[in-house]
């Protein structure tokens, strides 16, 4: 059993690193499912356009998602008729459908060989069905056509199901990587390896810098999964993280499906013609931070269910809004050329693909029903306030517990000590070598917990993620916390 997410290629060619200074039209920081799409839709628009990644093309969040293509979310829709109205819901109950279609005509136009398999949605209640109910109210009022049951197509405890059959599941990377060999071929550039570190604006130009270099451009297009800047719009207060786990399992039974529970601990099943992913157990980052507790409670979970052998387990966080809904479109009235894409609480395959194309209408001045329900700019109901209110506290409990070291009494392997008047994490591997971390976010300086399991530095606040060795993983960081006795 290794600690890894099973979505992987090999013979991936990497583009090469930005390496000197350009003007442009447009810069797209971040190559996940979003950028990549939004690049991929913006090809053939006669404007000089570059992509730069961090890392490599697809290795954010969308190495580690389920890859399901599917419009029932575990309770998004009465979430949203809360935080907003009834007819926001059903406007992005359309969206969803709609962003199935997106992405199925994509596939198709190029002939993308990515595991593109048709496949039956399940959304059930284990034991509290009053989320299921109001789920299920609202997709009637949607006039969805949905079946019932009263059990699962594997045995696991179900009071209530419901089930569609018009969604999908594929193979999130060869989707991406795809798309980056179609855009390879167009007048569009994509860097990887090539971090950005800043984006400033001069006259109606913005300079967006690099570790190295710097690009002059129209608009930036930021599509890092959280972004990375504090002002304008002070983000990291209107958003938060959730944490959740996977596990796949070698398969031994004949049923095909996706499913979602909708009580707590959340759980869900992706069962295809090669796959057994199980998980769930979605928290908040900054609520629950012994991680490692987490991971080890799903893989006991699954074994008290199944005697299928596990193979592959991984854990990562994504984004979500006070309101439920995505921020797609333009930062502000001051910023109207940073355009951003984020908050796609665990549904950015669906999402990443239709921001894809709301940017690439917004950019093109083309009409889409969308871009209203998604902009940034839009207020905040009252649940929404109140929602910003208690996350707030939250994040402000994870990052006071996290200065004075509350986490400590979990760890096995790892001790805090202050040398030199720093803040030291100290992590022991297996082969009793030490491995030293400044123990300070370079975001908003909180101090950083250790996921044993994943053996990376997380801050509960924001999300960063750092290796071992303090190598940056994950943004909104975009500074390492290698530690080097002076
Ligand atoms: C456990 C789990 C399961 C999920 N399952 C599903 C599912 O079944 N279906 C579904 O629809 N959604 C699912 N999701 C959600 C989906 O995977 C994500 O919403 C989506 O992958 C996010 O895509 P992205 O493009 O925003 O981010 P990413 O994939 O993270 O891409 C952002 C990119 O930006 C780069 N970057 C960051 N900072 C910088 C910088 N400063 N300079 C340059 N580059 C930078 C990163 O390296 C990264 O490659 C799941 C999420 C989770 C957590």
């Amino acid at each position: 059993m290794e600690y890894k997410s099973i979505w992987e290629l090999n013979n991936i060619s990497e583009t090469p690193k930005l390496n000197e200074n350009l003007e442009v039209d447009i810069v797209i920081v971040g190559g996940g499912v979003a950028g990549i799409t939004t690049a991929y839709y913006l090809r053939n628009s006669n404007k000089k356009i570059v992509l730069l990644e961090k890392d490599c093309v697809g290795c954010g969040v969308s190495k580690y998602t389920t890859g399901k293509l599917t419009y029932l979310q575990n309770g998004i829709y009465p979430n949203i008729a809360k935080t907003r109205s009834k007819s926001d819901a059903l406007e992005y109950f359309n969206s969803q459908k709609d962003a199935i279609k997106l992405a199925k005509e994509i596939i198709y136009k190029h002939q993308i060989d990515c595991n593109l398999t048709p496949i039956a949605s399940y959304l059930f209640a284990y034991n509290d069905t009053k989320k299921f109910n109001e789920e299920k109210k609202f997709l009637i009022d949607a006039e969805c056509k949905f079946e019932e049951s009263k059990t699962l197509p594997i045995n696991f405890p179900c009071k209530k199901a419901l089930y569609v059959h018009d969604t999908f599941c594929f193979h999130p990377l060869k989707f991406i990587n795809k798309l980056k060999e179609i855009i390879n071929s167009s007048s569009v550039h994509i860097y990887e390896k090539t971090l950005v570190t800043d984006i400033n604006k001069e006259d109606e130009y913005y300079i967006v810098k690099t570790s190295s270099n710097q690009i002059k451009c129209k608009k930036v297009i930021i599509t890092t999964n959280y972004p990375f800047f504090i002002l304008p719009k002070l983000l990291p207060l209107q958003l938060k993280l959730e944490k959740s786990y996977l596990l796949e399992a070698t398969k031994n039974n004949e049923d095909n499906f996706l499913a979602l529970s909708t009580d707590k601990p959340n759980y869900t099943f992706r069962i295809d013609n090669e796959h057994f992913i199980f998980g769930g157990y979605s928290h908040n980052l900054s609520k629950e931070v012994n991680y490692q507790e987490k991971t080890q409670e799903v893989l006991n979970d699954f074994k008290n269910h199944f005697d299928n052998k596990i193979n592959n387990y991984w854990s990562i966080h994504d984004v979500i809004s006070k309101d439920h809904l995505p921020l797609i479109g333009r930062l502000n009235k001051t910023h109207e050329n940073v355009i951003i894409a984020t908050a796609f609480h665990k549904w950015g395959m669906t999402n990443g693909i239709l921001a894809g194309k709301i940017i690439s209408d917004i950019i093109l001045n083309k009409e889409n029903r969308y871009i209203k329900l998604f902009a940034p700019e839009r207020k905040l109901a009252i649940k929404g306030i109140v929602n910003t209110i208690t996350n707030d506290s939250i994040v402000g409990k994870a990052f006071i517990d996290s200065k004075i070291n509350k986490n400590k009494k979990f760890y096995k392997n790892v001790m805090f000590k202050n040398e030199n008047g720093i803040n030291i994490g100290i992590y022991t591997d297996e082969n009793n070598i030490e491995h030293k971390i400044i123990n300070r976010c370079p975001h908003l300086k909180s101090s950083l917990i250790f996921d044993e399991e994943a053996k990376v530095w997380i801050c509960p606040c924001h999300g960063s993620m750092f290796d071992v060795d303090g190598n940056l993983l994950k943004e909104p960081s975009i500074i390492n916390i290698k530690y080097k006795k002076s």
